[in-house]
């Protein structure tokens, strides 16, 4: 499980990136998540003012 992106949806805000417990979050134009360092907490799925974030297999891609 890992945390996952809908770039599309990502205003950039850097609210997952400051929730995230283990830096696993960087803002660059929109969030990225290192997939390696994802505890799947969630944090930052419940903060995205956006709903841009959905935890789930790293193998699915939005
Ligand atoms: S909290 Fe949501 S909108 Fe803000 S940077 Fe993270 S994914 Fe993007
Ligand atoms: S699910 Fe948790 S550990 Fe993973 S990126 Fe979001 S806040 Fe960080």
């Amino acid at each position: 499980m890992t945390a996952r992106i809908n770039k599309a949806k990502c205003a950039g805000c850097g609210a997952c990136m400051d929730i995230c417990p283990v830096a696993a979050v960087h803002v660059e134009v929109v969030a990225i998540v290192n997939s390696r360092k994802c505890a799947s907490c969630g944090l930052c799925s419940e903060i995205c003012p956006q709903f841009a974030i959905k935890v789930g297999p790293k193998k699915a891609r939005t």
